[in-house]
């Protein structure tokens, strides 16, 4: 089966003003999604999604430029797909999507999930994780973030991820703030669901070490992401000081820019996004943590076709366990799809459907005209003393 054709599908949606998120100095206005069609002369279509992070419009030119070189090549040899670099993420995104894309058409191809192509005995289902707590702004009802949670609960979502809100600069918020929200949070939950708290890389090292010992004290799940990356023997401290797992790495794209922070034990659990490096390297990433006895949670933003690829691999390798799904990307998210999976009580089925598990609904273009321009407009606010 040849390859005849890769073509890259740009979609937007603008959120209603109350669905705009706010975290940092960034209030998003936008959701996007970059979906790579590679078809075939068999008539078979496989789909994949790029992270939007490497630019909608930056992605399609590298997947106009790459096709060229693999239009004529066998889609169902895995040697067809081309490899993340390291280098340059707008390539690097657009060659994980072509890879997603290959993958779906190998399942559809020999009529198995890519779950079943990746293990021997996949799982039905997969938990999910409410990924969120990123719309609570410190100036105006901080507390918006503990009701968020506890709609959470209701939907029997096992586990939730939440940031550390608006830029703390502005309101004077001090870790002594932040950690008072923590605890209220924690309480009112009340053991019903796990927490986990993702820095974004915000916090320095002196404020990041009291905020993993007290997180670690009630109890969270994991500290994603607390310090700048690039602070590998900050990570190393931080993981050694506590028992609560210290994760990172959704950036990265090549095990190679994983290696470092492997050996120095920097991250208890890796987080690779099959939508920034493709399945492919995620595997490998994979064999690896679990060689050093780490675990992976893949990293999973934006939409639907990026959590069917991370739940077919958390189905069928040994070290994934939870599937990050966003809750604020809004009806983009699963409208990309014809028919979305089962999601019920925390968890996602997987369909009975070879592939990737999912098809494109019709008149995407039409519904969810591309928007050019960044996903988030930067906010300039007086500091309040
Ligand atoms: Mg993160």
């Amino acid at each position: 089966m040849r390859i005849t054709a890769l073509e890259t599908l740009c979609l937007s949606r603008m959120h209603e003003p109350e669905r705009q998120w706010i975290t940092a100095q960034y209030r998003t206005v936008k959701a996007d999604c970059t979906i790579i069609q590679a078809r075939t002369d068999e008539g078979l279509v496989g789909i994949g999604e790029a992270s939007a992070y490497g630019g909608s419009s930056r992605i399609a030119e590298w997947v106009d430029w790459l096709a060229p070189t693999l239009v004529g090549k066998d889609a169902l040899d895995p040697a067809t797909a081309p490899h993340p670099n390291g280098r340059d993420r707008a390539h690097d995104t657009a060659v994980a999507g072509i890879d997603c894309a290959l993958w779906d058409l190998r399942g559809k191809a020999e009529g198995k999930r890519v779950s079943e192509l990746l293990g021997e005995s996949p799982a039905a289902s997969v938990p999910m994780y409410a990924s969120s707590g990123c719309r609570y702004d410190w100036r105006d009802r901080p507390e918006q973030l503990i009701e968020e949670a506890l709609g959470y609960v209701e939907e029997g979502f096992p586990a939730m991820k939440f940031r550390i809100g608006t830029h703390w600069e502005w309101d004077g918020v001090t870790v002594d703030r932040f950690l008072g929200l923590a605890r209220e949070l924690h309480q009112a939950v009340a053991g019903r669901m796990a927490l986990a708290l993702d820095g974004n890389c915000r916090l320095t090292m002196e404020e990041a070490m009291p905020i993993a010992k007290e997180l670690d004290r009630l109890g969270f799940a994991w500290l994603e992401e607390p310090i700048p990356w690039r602070d590998i023997d900050g990570y190393a401290a931080l993981a050694a000081a506590v028992d609560m797992p210290v994760t990172g790495g959704e950036s990265f794209t090549t095990l190679e820019q994983f290696r470092p922070y492997i050996e120095k034990r920097a991250y208890d659990i890796v987080q690779p996004d099959a939508g920034i490096c493709g399945l492919t390297e995620l595997t490998r990433i994979a064999e690896m943590a679990a060689h050093h006895g780490l675990k992976l949670y893949p990293h999973s933003w934006h939409n639907g076709l990026m959590a069917m690829v991370h739940a077919q691999a958390i189905a069928a390798l040994p070290n994934l366990e939870i599937l990050e799904v966003c809750q604020i990307q809004g009806p983009l998210q699963w409208g990309i799809a014809a028919e979305p999976p089962e999601m019920e009580g925390g968890r996602l089925y997987l369909p009975d459907r070879p592939g990737l598990g999912m098809e494109l609904a019709e008149n995407l273009t039409e519904r969810f005209p591309y928007i050019e321009g960044h996903y988030a407009v930067t906010l300039d606010r007086w500091p309040r003393s």
